[in-house]
């Protein structure tokens, strides 16, 4: 059994190994965390890394278009928001695991880096770059950029999907055109962290 200050949100939980990480650490963290990246090469994961989070930061400005719905069921389902391109492009926010976030951005003194607000902000850019690279050209611009060529033939080369790659984009766009002091990475990477500590 866990203390009972574990789940008091005054108490912050012992730091976490990836507390010491940078954003880029964190992105690295991300892709070696998902499956097919299993073996790879570290230094590649952090080229990879580091490609989508410029790819993402240099992203023009664009409104979130799809339709945004809230719902209050995110803390049990692990999702801060999402979206989803069928049957029309929709944003789902959830409010319960909003107010989370913002909750420990104050038990944790990280106003300086995350204005109050911010967070919903953060989620709605976010998704809209899921929603730029669904339907727009970016999607190949961003897998040209990551230069993983799974096919030569000739002059010819096919690019592979990188997982994790878009993830890391759309946090860094949410970081830039929010301007946030750290990315929203490390927000959701603290918020799985508290949330699981509850769980325990
Ligand atoms: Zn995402």
């Amino acid at each position: 059994m866990s203390r009972a200050g574990s789940t008091d949100p005054r108490t912050p939980p012992a730091a976490a190994p990836w507390e010491a990480d940078d954003d880029l650490g964190l992105a690295v963290r991300l892709l070696a965390s998902t499956p097919t990246h299993e073996g790879r090469d570290p230094e590649l994961l952090r080229h990879w890394a580091r490609t989508a989070e410029a790819f993402g930061a240099a992203l023009a400005p664009v409104p979130c278009r799809a339709r945004i719905t809230e719902r209050a069921d995110g803390l049990e389902r692990g999702l801060l928001a999402r979206y989803t391109s069928r049957p029309a492009p929709a944003v789902e926010l959830y409010t319960d695991t909003l107010a989370a976030a913002e909750a420990l951005i104050d038990a944790r003194g990280w106003r300086h880096w995350y204005p109050r607000g911010s967070v919903r902000e953060a989620a709605l850019a976010h998704e809209a770059v899921h929603e730029q690279l669904h339907h727009g050209p970016a999607k190949a611009a961003l897998k040209h950029a990551l230069g993983h060529v799974v096919l030569r033939a000739g002059r010819f080369r096919l690019h592979g999907h990188v997982a994790g790659a878009e993830e890391i984009a759309a946090h860094a766009y949410a970081r830039t055109v929010c301007g946030l002091g750290r990315s929203p990475l490390h927000l959701t990477a603290a918020l799985a962290d508290a949330v699981t500590q509850r769980e325990k």
